[in-house]
């Protein structure tokens, strides 16, 4: 008799529609769970589901059978042995940031990082006395002076917003490891679908899941992934201070992630051509994307992300910050907004909004130029996105 054929491991697209629990019968979609506390039928059964923490059904605050069936999910398209889902971004990143660090202790982070981290970071200084450092990201050779004795932790973003500075992730978790730091790294912009910072070597992955993960722009939500050693800390943290998913927002995150591979793929395709267009055009000065040959990290980016370069670019208008006003207000399909990741493309003036409290000089120095345009490619079809963008860009340029 020959040899069974081995069993074939899922795809991503099918473990993004089926999740981990293809062997189930019933309910294709997981019901929504309306209950803030559970019953028993024995003080034995209470005190075991109160033990099985986010995987029990005991208390919403400690575990809740739908956001649970999320975090599986989560867990499982990230190749993470645990997640957990947070109400927003900044929710995830704080409570990993208070699970990680001790009054005191030094930060060494990726420069320029999302500004609501690095509000955090001076919430903590203020605070609990953390101490921080920011560190130039296109610049990682300068990365090791930058850590003390009491550094505990590097935080990482990788491409960097606006400007989509890449560097070698799996280098940065080395060198925060030899110097004795736990690294984390929010992959919010190549999302689940596009790099795997724990593959990389990361010790945690965060997430606003409001970007791509739920990908529609309805929502507010975060998640953090990683081993039960980071993960047992983080979920203390979740209960402690409660900020915790409302079953319904969970629900809509696992009915985004079965599409999430098609939406990635489709927003970074598209976000590829327009890359590409605009980088011959008479009035773009230059265009920020890793997806492009002439990008300084495009090799690194080739190799550590996957399913294409990410849904944002930027690009320089020739002429300045209200040129790139007029080009943005003259936009029709692309709609003018500060969010990525979601379904419908968008466009944002750094200079006016995600960068204006940097002022000028603060610009210049995170190399932001005055003109830049930021696009969060959507699924809409290409032509239109293109004929959209030529028509708002300077005539005659
Ligand atoms: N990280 C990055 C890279 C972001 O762009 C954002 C939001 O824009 C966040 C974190 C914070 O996420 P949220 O708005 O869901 O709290």
């Amino acid at each position: 008799m020959s040899d069974p054929a081995p069993e074939r491991v899922p795809a991503l697209e099918t473990n993004a529609v089926h999740g981990p629990h293809t062997g189930h019968v019933g309910a294709v979609s997981t019901p929504i769970v309306h209950s803030a506390t559970f019953s028993f039928a024995s003080l034995d059964d209470m005190l075991a589901a109160q033990q099985q923490q986010a995987a029990g059904a005991f208390y919403q605050r400690k575990g809740h059978p739908t956001i649970h069936a999320t975090e599986e999910r989560l867990a499982h398209l990230e190749g993470a042995e645990a997640a957990l889902l947070f109400p927003s971004g900044m929710a995830a990143i704080s409570c990993a940031f208070m699970s990680l660090l001790r009054a005191g202790d030094h930060v060494v982070c990726v420069d320029p990082c999302y500004g609501g981290t690095q509000a955090l970071l001076q919430w903590g200084r203020d605070r609990l006395g953390w101490e921080f450092t920011f560190v130039d990201a296109r610049a990682p050779e300068t990365w090791a002076a930058a850590f003390r004795p009491n550094t505990r932790l590097l935080h990482l973003e990788s491409p960097i917003n606006p400007t989509l500075a890449v560097f070698d992730i799996a280098q940065a978790a080395t060198l925060g490891h030899a110097l004795g730091a736990t690294v984390t790294m929010d992959n919010t912009i190549a999302s689940p679908i596009g790099q795997k910072p724990l593959d990389l070597g990361c010790d945690l992955s965060l997430y606003s899941a409001t970007k791509s993960i739920g990908g529609h722009s309805d929502l507010l939500a975060g998640a953090a992934m990683g081993p039960a050693r980071f993960m047992t800390a983080v979920h203390r943290t979740r209960e402690v201070f409660g900020p915790i998913a409302e079953p319904t927002m969970a629900w809509l995150i696992e009915r985004s992630l079965k599409t999430m591979p098609l939406r990635v793929r489709a927003s970074n395709a598209n976000a590829l051509e327009l890359a590409t267009r605009l980088h011959g055009h008479p009035a773009v000065a230059q265009v920020f994307y890793p997806g492009l040959p002439t990008h300084p990290g495009h090799e690194i980016a080739a190799s550590q992300m996957t399913n294409g370069f990410g849904p944002l670019l930027a690009f320089e208008v020739c002429g300045g910050a209200e040129i790139a006003l007029d080009v943005v207000n003259r936009l029709r399909v692309i709609r003018h907004g500060a969010s990525l990741g979601g379904v419908e493309s968008l466009a944002s003036l750094a200079a006016y909004t995600s960068h204006m409290v940097l002022g000028r000089e603060g610009r210049a120095r995170a190399g932001i130029p005055e003109g830049l345009i930021r696009i969060s490619a959507g699924v809409e079809h290409i032509e239109d996105l293109w004929a959209d963008m030529a028509q708002a860009l300077p005539q005659g340029a």
